[in-house]
């Protein structure tokens, strides 16, 4: 019995410390709130940063008339600007926990559109210049929604083919979500039980498989932003967190957190699958590893260069973010990035070993091959060569590196020609510009084929789609069919 009365004297303690500390919070900001729990406003959606305001903060404070009296506000343009929005056709909802919201389209929003913080009704959202129903009180987020995703904003997409859909966060905030009570778990105390339940607005993920075509299925494959990837039921669910979504089993309870997306018929094969595929083909002669940079599957088929479309081509998927050092660490360790370490643009240490450890320490003589910077580090010394002949492209250096690699009689040699994605960024991948570099490349395979003799693995570290913006045609980076698609040309060569 003691005990209890400590633990309920230490419970009173720091509840009356927490209301000390949120009155003295209250007394420094000059906030007019005053109550033990300030209320907090979160700022997200299809944001760049979330925001969460217990007061207001350093924004400044004007006086707006309100039920005739002077109340202190600031202006919601300013926050929302601090949170810099993302995407276009935006519109932002200013809601409240009880379920009751009002959208407003983000471009009627102006200087008298503010920002209330009363004892009452807490954050009340307030303009005179609106409809009175967007009078949101006891505001506990306010939600940006953009109808269309821009490059690089993160969003949740479903591939299917060569279809997909992009739902943004805004988007995810107000689907149809349905309420469902999951047990959480069951307590007992002294002889007592109790049971413990969330309750749970969760998305169902079946209606936009279908909405897609993709037949009835019960699984699929999904890509999380640490880099893993995952098999996930279909009848599993989303969960809208703000400007992230968690993909929640059929269960309403098991958990996989920042997922990037669903892609209902992924290629069962992988860029991380040709590590090991090379190490084996290694046991038995040489191996010859040609990257593309940038040539999707459909790029290829799309230019169909004389060479490489006479070889059997399979359909192979890359790693998340689709970019340049991202996939070369997953082919060259055989791990997706969640364990491979490189997981975003500025990383280039691995943390497990890459192949050519492997294949050196059985006696294999291994070259890396690059154009003009090593993008990941490796355990082998990698050639780097620059545009040394000024025609705008590492290409044909790479090509004499290589042909010397082999003539030395070197054994595992990976080499990488870039020239095909700088070309596919500047004028589109589907420009003649692109065709015919795609076409130069193709010539310079052929004659390193032609010098080799063992297994050659052609591939590619993700493919390139074609953008709306001028200055940049082409690009890659995204979770749509066109990036991720990637080919794997397996063949003997010199026989
Ligand atoms: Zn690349
Ligand atoms: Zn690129």
């Amino acid at each position: 019995m003691r005990s209890y009365r400590h633990i309920a004297f230490a419970f009173l303690l720091i509840a009356a410390l927490l209301v000390f500390t949120s009155c003295a919070e209250a007394a420094k900001t000059g906030s007019p709130h005053s109550a033990a729990v300030a209320p907090v406003l979160k700022v997200t959606g299809d944001v760049k940063n979330e925001i969460e305001l217990a007061d207001f903060g350093a924004y400044p404070v004007k006086h707006i008339s309100y039920h005739d009296e002077a109340v202190p506000a600031i202006e919601v343009l300013a926050v929302l600007e601090d949170a810099a929005p993302e995407g276009k056709n935006l519109s932002v909802f200013f809601s409240s926990p009880d379920g009751v919201m009002a959208e407003i389209p983000y471009p009627e929003l102006d200087s008298d559109s503010v920002l209330l913080l009363t004892d009452e009704n807490g954050w009340i959202f307030y303009s005179e210049r609106h409809p009175k129903q967007t009078r949101i009180k006891n505001m506990d987020k306010i939600v940006v929604c953009a109808e269309e995703s821009v490059s690089a904003q993160k969003c949740f997409r479903m591939i299917y083919g060569e279809e997909y859909l992009t739902l943004t966060f805004g988007e995810l905030f107000r689907a149809n979500a349905s309420v469902q009570t999951v047990l959480e778990g069951e307590a007992q105390m002294n002889g007592r039980t109790a049971n413990a339940y969330t309750r749970r607005e969760l998305i169902p993920l079946s209606e936009y498989a279908s909405s897609l075509g993709a037949p009835v299925q019960s699984a699929a494959l999904a890509y999380f932003w640490d880099g893993s990837q995952k098999k996930i039921e279909l009848d599993g669910y989303l969960e809208w967190r703000g400007n992230s979504v968690d993909y929640i089993g059929k269960d309403g309870k098991s958990r996989d957190k920042d997922i990037i997306g669903v892609w209902i018929d992924a290629p069962e094969g992988s860029i991380t699958d040709i590590a090991s595929l090379a190490l084996d083909k290694a046991q038995k002669g040489s191996v010859l590893i040609i990257e593309i940079d940038g040539l999707g599957l459909y790029n290829l088929l799309e230019h169909n260069p004389v060479f490489l479309s006479g070889k059997n081509v399979m359909p192979i998927r890359t790693v998340m973010p689709s970019i340049s050092n991202v996939a070369l660490a997953a082919i060259v360790t055989g791990e997706p990035p969640s364990v491979n370490g490189v997981t975003e643009r500025k990383l280039r240490s691995l943390s497990v070993d890459d192949m050519f450890k492997t294949a050196a320490e059985s006696g294999k003589k291994c070259a890396v091959v690059e154009g003009q910077t090593a993008l990941v580090n490796m355990s082998v010394e990698q050639t780097l060569n620059p545009d040394t002949n000024n025609d705008g492209s590492t290409d044909s250096e790479v090509q004499v590196s290589a042909l010397k690699k082999i003539k030395e009689g070197f054994e595992f040699i990976y080499v990488h020609f870039h020239g095909f994605d700088d070309v596919a960024h500047t004028y589109g991948p589907s420009s003649d510009e692109a065709q015919e570099k795609l076409a130069e490349i193709d010539a310079f395979i052929a004659e390193l084929c032609g010098n080799f003799k063992g297994t050659v693995i052609i591939t590619a570290d993700h493919g390139q789609h074609t953008t709306a913006d001028e200055e940049k045609p082409g690009n890659h980076g995204e979770f749509v069919p066109v990036d991720m698609t990637v080919p794997l040309i397996i063949f003997e060569a010199g026989q």
